[in-house]
């Protein structure tokens, strides 16, 4: 398992909240196959790329029977309206690899002294995420691995009101209902209604809505457990509208968000047939369209939360591997095989599964779901895997014993790499719980690369 940090676990680590901590223990199950299994290694600090100190695609292949592709989605969406280059306008990307430790975004520093008004734009549970995390009591956060530097900006935060903005409606949003529930119910915030009638938004009479729409609708129009007039700090949902600019008058820091409203195409009402999976289905994926009318939103932080992005890693073509831009996936039929899309005399045609190449996880599927649904799709693609081995599928060519890690250990180093093994991991692992514990927290992680390798060090 290469790994370009020196620590593993992608968003399990990095993305998922620190509140969450529940979630994180999936780690356990990689942890379990690192200490028990003869055939897994672990390369961290150990980029596939083509960037000095990188381990070259070319060079990798050769010493195995096949290559998974798993390395997610690294970069994330852009809005590409005037103004995103301003201050205070944020990646909510960044912001989460920043109060999660992420070596990437450990210089963030996004003064969120600057100001009382933050809107999310996006309104998935990454937006929510962050949304909590501004609004959370501090005290509910010192006990995690929330990093210091976050901390220590969210205790001199003096944003009290955040606004999640979405370009469709309460049905139509990509939320799930356990996240709205976790910050309708935290301590000291309030929940604002947007300023249209729920009835508006949601126009369906609620009797009429399938089991699922329904408790999202009814959690909404319930609201926040703290009354606005105690709450210290407020949260906001706000629908159709979609972002068009982010705004200042002296071009600097950000001081307003401007948006196009938008209107359903068509009548909720009219979707409706009564069958309850059908119901679902067409209010979830009710249109809308640009209504003509403008808003503006005064804000001090905007964070961009529309989605994370796939790329090809360099390199991947000279294998053999494609990719799609469009989709932001590697081809693949679905099981994980890498798909060789060519060109027929009618357009794009399915050629075949380049032979050895294997996907899994975002980059598979898209960069949606959960780690459940994750490990699912990656339990698929490792059967398969096994399948094809069992079947006498052609895998990547070569003759007899390709040597594997061992072998390709020496070249590793010949290229200067400093490469990081589980047991260095368990190193970084014991420090960083060990500085935790100083400080009451699950652990403190590192967010220097070379703070990390000058512990192996130590
Ligand atoms: C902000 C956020 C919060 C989330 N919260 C939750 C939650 O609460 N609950 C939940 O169930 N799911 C949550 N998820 C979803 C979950 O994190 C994903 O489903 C899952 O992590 C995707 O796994 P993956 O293996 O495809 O990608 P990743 O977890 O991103 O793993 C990819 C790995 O590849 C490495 N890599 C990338 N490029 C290279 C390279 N060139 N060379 C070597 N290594 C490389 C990366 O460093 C990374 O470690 C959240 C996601 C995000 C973004």
């Amino acid at each position: 398992m290469f790994e370009h940090l020196p620590v593993p676990y992608g968003l399990a680590r990095y993305g998922v909240a620190p509140d969450h901590p529940e979630v994180k223990k999936c780690t356990e199950t990689l942890e379990d196959v690192a200490r028990t299994s003869s055939c897994f290694n672990f390369v961290g600090n150990t980029q596939i790329g083509s960037g000095d100190n990188e381990l070259p695609m070319h060079a990798l292949v050769p010493y195995f029977d096949a290559v998974l592709f798993a390395y997610g989605a690294s970069k994330d969406k852009k809005l590409a309206i005037p103004g995103e280059k301003l201050k205070g306008v944020l990646s909510a990307r960044a912001f989460v690899g920043w109060y999660n430790g992420l070596p990437e975004h450990a210089d963030l520093d996004p003064d969120l002294a600057a100001g009382d008004t933050a809107v999310v734009i996006g309104q998935g549970n990454v937006a929510l995420d962050v949304t909590r995390i501004l609004v959370s009591p501090l005290e509910e956060l010192r006990k995690t691995d929330i990093s210091e530097q976050a901390l220590d900006a969210l205790s001199r935060s003096t944003v009290n009101d955040v606004k999640v903005i979405g370009r469709r409606g309460p049905l139509q949003a990509p939320y799930t209902i356990r996240e709205l529930r976790e910050l309708m119910h935290l301590p000291g915030v309030g929940f604002k209604s947007p300023p249209e009638s729920w009835d508006d938004l949601i126009g369906v009479e609620r009797k009429r809505l399938p089991r699922q729409l329904k408790r999202i609708a009814e959690l909404l129009e319930k609201g926040g457990q703290t009354p606005l007039e105690a709450a210290s700090k407020a949260w906001q949902l706000g629908y159709l509208r979609s972002p068009a600019a982010f705004l200042s008058a002296s071009n600097d820091r950000l001081e307003a968000v401007g948006f196009e409203q938008t209107e359903y195409v068509e009548s909720a009402q009219d979707v409706l047939t009564g069958n309850p999976q059908e119901d679902l289905n067409a209010l979830r994926a009710l249109r809308v369209q640009p209504s003509g009318k403008k808003s503006l939103v005064h804000a001090t932080h905007a964070f961009r939360s529309v989605g994370y992005l796939s790329e090809p890693l360099a390199g991947m073509s000279d294998i053999g591997v494609p990719f799609d831009r469009k989709l932001g996936i590697i081809p693949n039929d679905r099981w994980g095989r890498v798909m060789n899309p060519t060109e027929g005399p009618a357009g794009p045609l399915t050629a075949g599964h380049v032979p050895g190449m294997y996907c899994a996880g975002w980059v598979k599927r898209g960069p949606t779901g959960v780690i459940a649904s994750t490990m699912d799709d990656a339990f698929i693609t490792a059967d398969i895997i096994a399948k094809d081995w069992e079947e006498g599928t052609k895998f990547i060519e070569g003759d007899g014993e390709k040597g594997g890690w061992d072998a390709l250990k020496h070249e590793v180093e010949r290229r200067g790499i400093r490469s990081v093994s589980w047991a260095d991991w368990e190193k970084i692992d014991a420090e960083e719980r060990r500085r935790g514990e100083a400080k009451g927290k699950v652990r403190e992680k590192i967010t220097r690369v070379n703070e990390m390798l000058r512990v192996l060090d130590g």
